[in-house]
């Protein structure tokens, strides 16, 4: 019996709580991580305050986890104690169905999600199936590397889904945890890339990350300027916006992308999407495969979340930090 020592959610958006559990013995495909990082996402909020309507409590979130292997069942494969890893939303999945025979684990129907159901990265070990256990290339900065693993690979994912190319012109609305990493990684792929962000005061962090210009989407004449000319528009808020607004500066058979969860129904008007063979989409997160690729490519272009670095006891002012609207991009915890 291994003695886990984290901060947890007793109820609904109450303030987390030193907590300690037992874990037990490891399974054969199982590996035991040591913490040394984990991100703050606000889906770690949502599922604090029960948004999502799935919430156990005590709950212990984090979901963007960097560390090193501190144990492993007797069947894992390509791992080692000490190795350093990172694990994200996601920590197994049956790795028999069609989808994950495919390659495509994050889409199995019975995939696991760290924080739902089972203890999260908010704490000094963390358990987790040796599929989504992702070893950290050389050269990866674990100190900014954990929200790869949840917002990162989120907005890594439909860029390649959706065949997005270098010579396009690209939008990214939104420009928080999730939205600062999409500009950084669409410049890299060698977009023109858009901003929308309403807040003026956010602007030239926005143009020093890479995009080429940022239009505040709550002006129509500055819209209108930009009319049917991006090929994607990547949607990384979790509020309605004028969906249909965003859908005329697409150019003919330009996609509109969320990954942001917009709990209300989206307002597509059919003739919006019809008149030049647009489409809307969503995904999830990303693919194993494509998680490391990522890392591959953040090495390769040294790309890096912003991040705000807060120790782990600190996990309350760190919560009310980014409930504040204050994240600068995103927040990691220290363990
Ligand atoms: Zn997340
Ligand atoms: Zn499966």
């Amino acid at each position: 019996m291994q003695k886990v020592n984290a901060y947890a959610a007793f109820d609904a958006g109450k303030e987390l709580k030193e907590f300690q559990y037992e874990l037990p013995s490891i399974g054969n495909e199982e590996v035991d991580i040591k913490v040394h990082y984990c991100g703050l996402c606000h889906s770690d909020m949502s599922m604090i305050n029960n948004e999502w309507g799935m919430s156990q409590y005590p709950l212990i979130p984090g979901h963007e986890i960097v560390g090193e292997v501190l144990a492993l069942g007797s069947e894992v494969k390509g791992l080692k104690v000490g190795d350093k890893v990172g694990m994200g939303w996601y920590s197994a999945s049956c790795m028999h169905c069609n989808q994950c025979m495919d390659g495509k684990q994050h889409l199995c129907g019975t995939v696991e999600s760290t924080i739902v159901g089972r203890h999260g990265g908010f704490a000094d070990k963390v358990r987790g199936h040796w599929s989504w256990v992702t070893p950290l290339p050389n050269g990866l900065d674990m100190a900014k590397a954990g929200p790869l693993f949840c917002g990162g690979i989120t907005v890594f994912n439909p860029i390649v889904l959706s065949g997005v190319q270098p010579t396009d012109k690209v939008g990214v609305i939104g420009v928080g945890g999730l939205g600062h990493m999409a500009i950084k990684f669409l410049k890299a792929w060698g977009c023109e890339v858009t901003a929308f962000s309403s807040n003026p005061n956010k602007k030239e962090a926005i143009l020093k990350m890479g995009a080429h210009q940022v239009v505040d989407s709550t002006n129509p004449e500055t819209l209108e300027s930009i009319a049917g000319s991006l090929n994607f528009i990547l949607n990384t808020t979790n509020v309605s916006l004028d969906w249909n607004s965003f859908l005329t500066t697409l150019a003919p058979q330009g996609k509109l992308h969320t990954v942001g969860a917009v709990l209300e129904p989206m307002e597509i008007p059919a003739f919006s999407m019809i008149m030049g063979e647009k489409s809307v989409g969503g995904s999830p997160l990303g693919s194993v495969a494509l998680t490391r690729k990522m890392l591959e490519f953040c090495v390769r272009h040294d790309i890096y979340p912003t991040v705000e670095e807060f120790k782990m006891e600190n996990v309350n002012e760190a919560l009310e930090h980014l409930e504040a609207g204050k994240a600068r991009f995103r927040v990691v915890l220290k363990a």
